[in-house]
């Protein structure tokens, strides 16, 4: 039934009523032991307006356009009205952040409204992100800037619509408030716009939620944690009835294959998540917490985006299925002080890896339009990363376009080289390099593609659907959310707007929209925000 008023939400906390809570009520910095969560109100901010809202998250929360434009909801989503049955609360967890344990971090300026039920009756967690200190801030000020909350709103939808299990986004809140940030950490803070994104999620437990208890010693709440878990976002587990040992085993294969099958997706559509700490990894294998993301523009394995990363590049596109092995590890020695049974979480841990590749292989034969994979593809495989890597590529580009490269002439004949490179000749940053060796390369490997796609036996028609249903035309582009958020600084939120509708569709051509699929315009080759990001938001 859709909601008339943001009171009649329907809230069922069930987080709150079954886990353990911070016995101190007053809001200040510290250390929270034997809990899992703290009670919390959002800080009220000085002049909310919604900048923009997600039509479906709203659909789905039973919330209309009506409601969604008006005064109340920026109110209530900015933080400034906690309404009648919200428990707000912040949750606590901690983290290996960069390979480190950093003990206790918690949701530092995310605080959770509650748990309200959607249009199918399911548990969703409204959060707001930036709604003000909580007693997990830490040294910071609970707060987050316009730049990074248009990124984590745009971004949330756009990998949802690219059907990659995701958070979800509500809305997008300025606050009216300045917040000070130092963007690349070197001496030069500045007042900047403030807002909150209101985040959807079934749940925002993270591995890092069970690390804390365990790494306290704290196994009574550790197992409570494990078994609200089971229940509440894993009932299927829960329901077998099998002993505790058993369930833990299941639930943690089943978050290993969750996992394998995000990283999958993340490979496919050029997505660096940027921060893989063990707090910013979702138990429901969901992309959770986004930062200093970024797009693959051209195809370079070593890229961050992350610049707090640079020295190391630990979560560098290439590196992301291996790390995020690393996470699954530490969630597993997290979890085996409660069963002491490390076998099934050793063998879930190496079927991960098999899962992955496997996914990736499927997933790669399938961008190819081959029709599932065989032997012998290895080499063609290869032999794509070498082109990839052998000039500046867009690899969106490259593979959407790949589609339209013709693979037999008329009777069969061979197509001649300039129609073979025709349709591919957006993807290439430097086309004054796709000569000699270069084009020798994309021509050899095309036609052996073309003879792979042969043998594939899929007819034109259904090849070109298959395809283009793995290699989407939009994706958000870094420069493309800078773009957004330049405009919406200035006061202007329009290209927020537009741009969350380009990416509604990002596997359908949309004519007239060519310019939100062009490749990197050199101005924002070296640009801060486009393909340099800090963790400063
Ligand atoms: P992230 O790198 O965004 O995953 O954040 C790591 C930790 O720092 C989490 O505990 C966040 O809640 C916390 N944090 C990040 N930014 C702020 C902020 N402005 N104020 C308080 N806590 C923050
Ligand atoms: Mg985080």
């Amino acid at each position: 039934m859709p909601v008339g008023d943001l009171d009649e939400l329907t809230f069922d906390n069930r987080l709150t009523s079954s886990l353990p809570a911070d016995p101190e009520a007053d809001n200040h910095v510290r250390q929270v032991h034997g809990a899992a969560f703290s009670r919390v109100r959002p800080t009220p901010v000085a002049r909310p307006v919604t900048l923009a809202w997600s039509a479906e998250v709203a659909e789905q929360l039973g919330l209309g356009p009506g409601l969604c434009s008006s005064e109340d909801f920026a109110q209530v989503f900015g933080g400034s009205r906690v309404l009648a049955r919200a428990e707000p609360f912040a949750a606590s967890y901690g983290g290996h952040q960069f390979g480190s344990w950093a003990g206790q971090l918690g949701d530092g300026r995310a605080i959770a409204l509650g748990e309200v039920l959607d249009r199918d009756g399911r548990h969703q967690t409204l959060q707001l992100k930036g709604a003000g200190p909580t007693p997990y801030s830490r040294a910071g000020d609970g707060r987050a800037v316009l730049r990074s909350s248009v990124r984590e709103f745009l971004c949330s939808e756009a990998m949802a619509h690219l059907g990659i299990p995701t958070t979800r986004a509500l809305c997008l809140v300025a606050t009216g408030d300045e917040v000070v940030r130092d963007v690349l950490y070197d001496g030069h803070p500045r007042p900047e716009p403030g807002a909150v994104v209101c985040r959807v999620a079934p749940s925002f437990t993270r591995f890092g939620t069970f690390e804390l208890p365990s790494s306290r010693g704290d196994l009574a709440l550790l197992r409570q944690l494990v078994e609200f878990t089971l229940r509440a976002d894993f009932p299927h587990v829960s329901a077998s009835g099998a002993p505790f040992e058993e369930q833990v085993a299941a639930w943690f294969a089943e978050v290993c294959d969750r996992t394998a099958d995000l990283v999958v997706d993340w490979m496919r559509v050029g997505f660096v998540h940027g921060v893989l700490n063990t707090d910013n990894l979702s138990i429901l294998g969901l992309t959770i917490d986004y930062g200093p993301y970024g797009w693959l523009e051209d195809f370079d394995p070593a890229w961050t985006p992350n610049t707090t990363d640079a020295g190391t590049r630990r979560y560098r596109y290439g590196a992301q299925p291996q790390v995020v092995q690393w996470n699954l590890l530490q969630l597993a020695q997290a979890v085996v002080a409660l069963t002491e049974q490390p076998e099934p979480l050793q063998a879930a841990l190496e079927a991960y890896g098999a899962r992955y590749q496997s996914g990736f292989r499927a997933m790669t034969t399938g961008r190819l339009g081959w029709g599932g994979p065989r032997p012998g593809d290895e080499a063609l495989i290869d032999g794509l990363f070498a082109l990839l890597g052998s000039t500046e590529t867009d690899q969106v580009l490259f593979f959407r376009d790949l589609a339209r490269v013709p693979v037999a002439g008329g009777a069969g004949a061979e197509v001649g080289d300039d129609a073979l490179l025709e349709p591919l000749r957006e993807a290439w940053y430097q086309p004054h390099e796709v000569v000699g060796e270069v084009r020798e390369g994309a021509l050899s490997w095309l036609r052996s593609w073309g003879r792979r796609v042969a043998e594939g036996g899929l007819a034109d028609a259904e090849r070109l659907r298959r395809m283009d249903s793995l290699n989407p035309r939009f994706v958000l582009r870094n420069y493309l959310a800078q773009e957004a958020i330049d405009k919406a600084e200035a006061g202007d939120p329009a290209l927020v707007a537009e741009l969350l509708d380009v990416l509604r569709r990002p596997y359908d051509e949309q004519p007239g929209r060519d310019r939100f699929a062009a490749r990197r315009p050199e101005w924002a080759r070296h640009r801060v925000g486009c393909s340099m990001l800090s963790c400063s938001s």
